[in-house]
């Protein structure tokens, strides 16, 4: 879910250089946490999110697999569109609750867990929105939220990239360096 843009997107684009978490305090229930993904599924998730966006719209992903101590593998991914009509808008989308008993009962049936989910931004803001931290898909510590920008149009950065994790007490946003360290595809 992408933030209005009623001042222009340079203003748009200092504020995301403001509001970057420079030298905030890691909270320490994620002090050590990371997300592994292979290459290939993450080339995957991110050409589905580029090609459902098409230039216009948001999209989102789920990623699943499993949890050990403080990683978390992504084994697979779940497009919101392929799960349900995402009603995907140039500043929102949804996912029913439909496709979520869908998506909880294929976990059950692969014996998953929700790692966490990935969607696109129009430009560069790539905090979450308040409807993006309200989302309630999962609320483990933990839980990963990624945002990439300009609809996923751009090569991959993960210095341009959004990386949350749930904490005990809401989000915490991981700056460049530490998005770097914790989300490793290799
Ligand atoms: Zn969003």
């Amino acid at each position: 879910m992408g933030k209005r843009n009623k001042s222009g997107g340079r203003i748009l684009k200092l504020l995301a250089k403001v509001t970057t978490p420079a030298r905030v305090r890691i909270p320490p229930e994620v002090a050590n946490d990371s997300l592994r993904i292979t290459p290939e599924l993450l080339a995957h998730t991110l050409e589905g999110l580029k090609t459902r966006s098409a230039g216009y719209r948001e999209s989102g992903a789920i990623w699943t697999g499993h949890v050990s101590g403080t990683t978390s593998l992504v084994q697979d991914v779940h497009f919101y569109h392929d799960l349900c009509d995402d009603k995907g808008r140039a500043l929102s989308l949804e996912l029913s609750e439909e496709a979520k008993y869908k998506l909880y009962q294929q976990l059950a049936d692969r014996e998953q867990v929700l790692v966490g989910m990935i969607h696109t931004h129009p430009e560069s803001w790539v905090d979450l929105s308040w409807v993006d931290r309200e989302n309630q898909l999962c609320s483990r510590i933990g839980f990963w939220s990624l945002v990439v920008p300009y609809y996923g149009k751009r090569s991959w950065c993960i210095g341009t990239t959004g990386v949350h994790i749930r904490t005990d007490s809401g989000w915490h946003w991981f700056n460049k360096g530490e998005a770097s360290k914790r989300i490793i595809s290799e």
